[in-house]
């Protein structure tokens, strides 16, 4: 290997910088998933297919019926700074998409052995590309596949020791897989998403088409006694919406394991939106329990910077304060008026 005097510059070999930006992205086997299956939602996919071995660290594949990738753009999809989803720097001022970096498939490919097939809907054929981490990945072949995409990731963090060293037991990085599919599930009622675990089928929700199946798969997610306990709402204000359900004071948590607050179907944690629905529950909750809830904002996407970090699970609002009290007061409305009413509008 040459060595470089302290003060020479030299650009990094692209795997390399792969590796690195992939230190920022995946972190442990549930990004891969949560990047994998941004990526299925984004292509349109009705249908995925999650399959994990040994808590991901074996073997991660996730499999789509959605649009696919052109066989002339599977290399593209692979490199670096490569995205079907944004174009210009003012398409990044309002990112319609989950994904928009272009750096998922590249930074996983570099951490591990991925294998890409995919069927483009106007193409008749399948195909497959592969690569070992070290950025020469093979020609495509041709393959049988139907139309969508399944990305195959196989020994995690193999070339990178370090990062391999952090990861805990198998069953633990499951668990935090199966959170992660878990907020999915939540987020995208309208997908049918089947999650394994060495074979064994985990978690398993249709697709819901109407009202009732909706209230089943919210069950098959967050129990009975949270569905029964809460009220569903809808609120409206300017531009903003706010959808979901809100579990009334009755039904609390010693822990604030049952919060998820969706913005414009993303996954974020964001401490100024839970502290807005902490506050909306204050005078109904004693000090110490937490409220549940499973809570859609929707608001206009030039009016929220996803570009935060590279992990996208931060948002940042034009107008923080106002979405804030906006939140705030829309569930403390649903959540002191009088049981067995729902539905209503917040002043502006
Ligand atoms: P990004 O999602 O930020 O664009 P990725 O590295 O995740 O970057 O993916 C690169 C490109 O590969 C995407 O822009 C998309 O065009 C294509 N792609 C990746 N996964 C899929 C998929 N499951 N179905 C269709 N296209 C995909
Ligand atoms: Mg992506």
């Amino acid at each position: 290997m040459p060595k470089n005097k302290p003060q020479d510059i030299a650009l990094l070999p692209s795997h390399l910088a792969d590796q690195i930006a992939a230190g920022e992205v995946v972190e442990r086997p549930a990004s891969v998933v949560k990047e994998l299956l941004e990526n299925a939602l984004d292509s349109g996919a009705t249908q995925i297919d999650i399959q994990i071995e040994e808590g991901g660290e074996k073997r991660i594949v996730v499999s789509d019926n959605g649009a696919g990738i052109r066989q002339s753009q599977l290399q593209l999809a692979v490199s670096r700074h490569a995205t079907s989803k944004i174009q210009t720097a003012k398409d990044l001022t309002a990112v319609a998409t989950l994904g928009f970096r272009g750096e998922a498939l590249a930074s996983i490919g570099s951490v591990s052995r991925l294998t890409l097939t995919s069927r483009f809907k106007e193409e008749e054929a399948a195909w497959q590309l592969r690569g070992e981490g070290e950025g020469n990945w093979s020609e495509p072949v041709p393959v049988a596949h139907p139309q969508g995409t399944q990305v195959d990731v196989q020994d995690l963090f193999f070339n990178t020791p370090a990062r391999k060293k952090f990861l805990r037991a198998a069953r633990t990085e499951f668990m935090h897989i199966e959170q992660l599919v878990k907020r999915v599930m939540l987020s995208r009622p309208d997908v049918t998403i089947k999650l394994t675990h060495n074979q064994k089928v985990v978690r398993h929700v249709q697709a819901a088409s109407d009202e009732t199946a909706l209230v089943q798969r919210l069950k098959q997610l967050m129990g009975g006694p949270f569905v029964e306990q809460s009220l569903a709402l809808e609120f409206e204000a300017q531009d903003i919406r706010l959808s979901g359900w809100a579990a009334q004071a009755t039904f609390n948590r010693s822990q604030t394991d049952m919060q998820y607050v969706f913005v414009n179907g993303r996954i974020v944690r964001d401490r100024l939106l839970s502290y807005a629905v902490k506050q909306a529950y204050a005078d109904v909750l004693y000090h110490g329990r937490h409220p549940a809830y499973v809570l859609f904002l929707e608001i206009p996407h030039e009016l929220v910077d996803v570009n935060v970090h590279p992990a996208k699970y931060e948002v940042r609002f034009a107008n923080g304060r106002w979405v804030y009290d906006f939140l705030r007061r829309s569930v403390r409305e649903a959540v002191t008026r009088p049981v067995g009413v729902s539905g209503g509008h917040a002043e502006a």
